[in-house]
């Protein structure tokens, strides 16, 4: 169960708030979150509490509940670039906001008879009065891969990245199918999207990732047989790169980025 929201609270006290429109987060033109007080009724009603940030309690809201925001003060700024710029605890309330945003936004009508569902107060849930279905925001596990072959690394670009038009290499990354492990997935989605076989999957960490609500599950592997066949439908290239001849990669904020650095810290090793 999530933590009880503290909605009906009047805010009278200033606190940070995470003002959320879509993807996109209001942020002071400093680059801080915005600290004020909303000790306005129906206001606060909807707000909720995400956590505590420099000793102070912080709060989400949806743009269209703020009547009076000082936009000249500060500017929207999207997701994918405050995971660059924001410090990890602060992205962590923030993207905890987005995605219960998200999921107030996709979850209006019940998804079992059509009726209008009613938000529930002290956790974060919706619920339809006429059936009694109930939904809670959703995680989307993902696993990510990043495999060695000797002193090689196997790095591939996704059609994603082309529409993007940025040139980036990455890891192998999929979402975990029903009634899967987490280990069968990645082993699963390196034999779709390559045609490899692998050895040796092992765990390293886990990553946010509310674009917009997955879980990233990280893992480093071993080659152990086959040729690269392309998987055309996700990628557009794969190869095996040498530690010298590395091509673009992701920032290091990202999971991949950390993946990749424990890989070719793999390959540096004596075997
Ligand atoms: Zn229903």
């Amino acid at each position: 169960m999530l933590k009880k929201p503290l909605r009906n609270e009047r805010l009278s006290e200033p606190v940070f708030w995470v003002i959320v429109d879509g993807s996109n987060v209001f942020q002071t033109l400093s680059g801080d979150l915005p600290f004020f007080c909303i000790d306005k009724g129906q206001i606060a009603k909807h707000a909720l509490h995400l956590g505590e940030l420099k000793g102070q309690a912080v709060y989400s809201i949806d743009r269209f509940r703020v009547t009076e925001l000082p936009l000249e003060q500060g500017e929207w700024i999207n997701l994918k670039l405050l995971i660059q710029s924001l410090d990890s605890a602060t992205f962590e309330l923030v993207s905890k906001a987005v995605t219960f945003s998200h999921f107030y936004q996709t979850h209006r009508f019940c998804g079992r008879c059509g009726s209008r569902m009613r938000t529930i107060h002290w956790e974060v849930a919706k619920h339809c009065d006429k059936c009694r279905h109930r939904c809670y925001p959703r995680l989307s596990p993902c696993v990510i891969v990043s495999i060695r072959h000797q002193e090689q690394i196997l790095l591939v670009q996704s059609k994603q990245t082309k529409r993007e038009n940025n040139k980036m290499y990455s890891a192998i990354a999929g979402f975990i199918e029903p009634g899967e492990t987490a280990e069968q997935a990645v082993e699963r989605e390196v034999l779709e999207e390559v045609g490899l076989k692998i050895n040796n999957i092992r765990y390293i960490k886990s990553q946010s990732w509310p674009f917009p609500h997955n879980l990233m599950l990280g893992f480093t592997a071993d080659f152990a047989s086959g040729d690269i066949v392309l998987d055309n439908n996700e990628l557009i290239d794969a190869a095996w790169f040498s530690l010298d001849q590395l091509p673009e990669l992701p920032g290091e904020y990202a999971i991949a980025s950390q993946l990749i650095a424990e890989t070719i810290k793999q390959c540096k090793a004596p075997l």
